[in-house]
């Protein structure tokens, strides 16, 4: 806990004093550009996989990066997906999972949470995603299995955000875009699925400009 502690420190010593001017603009109000869902794996790290900063992604974690369906869950996921959508007016949602996970390793081996009911109980709602590996998949073993399960979780968690009422009319109006990814955490790669080709592919960079204007903008990310 220590080097928490001493982080917050420096954090408002150094970083905060240095680039008050930035963060004076952020208290005027948030304006994300994207709705970022992603697992609580502390290996995962949105901002600094998307080299974004403060104010840029709006997050939602949880143990699997789940998306119940309209409906089926009194969480408070479907209330940040329907105020990042409705409210703070994000343009784009990406589903990020990760190589690894270990809420995905659970879901192919339930024997892992036989200690932890509230974890079976919550993996309940990716239950689609154990069933379509466990129908689909029977060749699949070790890490491949792993790494197919990871991405069709990300895929079904896509289909079961477009049934919350805010996501479907943004979708239907055009002013809204999904993205699957998954990073992989021995690489540092991200992939992304391509509808077009029906599979995952490294992501493409399509505007080198516009990433690297958005790490120059954010006096976070400078050395
Ligand atoms: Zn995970």
């Amino acid at each position: 806990m220590d080097h928490l502690l001493s982080g917050v420190h420096q954090f408002q010593s150094q970083v905060f004093q240095r680039e008050r001017d930035f963060f004076d603009k952020l208290v005027a109000g948030q304006t994300p550009s994207a709705l970022f869902v992603t697992c609580s794996d502390s290996r995962v790290d949105p901002n600094l996989i998307t080299q974004s900063g403060p104010g840029e992604l709006f997050v939602l974690r949880n143990a699997g990066n789940i998306v119940p369906p309209h409906g089926a869950s009194n969480g408070g996921e479907a209330a940040t997906i329907e105020y990042a959508v409705a409210a703070l007016g994000v343009r784009d949602v990406v589903i990020c999972g990760h190589s690894g996970c270990g809420a995905v390793q659970t879901l192919l081996h339930p024997e892992k949470a036989a200690t932890m009911p509230l974890v079976s109980r919550w993996l309940q709602h990716a239950e689609t995603t154990r069933r379509i590996i466990a129908e689909n998949y029977t060749h699949a073993t070790g890490d491949e299995l792993v790494e197919i399960a990871v991405q069709e979780h990300v895929l079904v968690q896509i289909e079961n955000i477009q049934t919350h009422p805010a996501v479907a009319v943004k979708l239907q109006r055009g002013e809204l875009t999904l993205h699957a990814w998954v990073y992989h955490l021995e690489t540092g790669e991200v992939l992304s699925y391509s509808p077009e080709d029906g599979r995952f592919e490294p992501l493409n960079a399509a505007d080198p400009a516009a990433s690297a204007k958005r790490v120059m903008d954010n006096p976070m990310l400078r050395k």
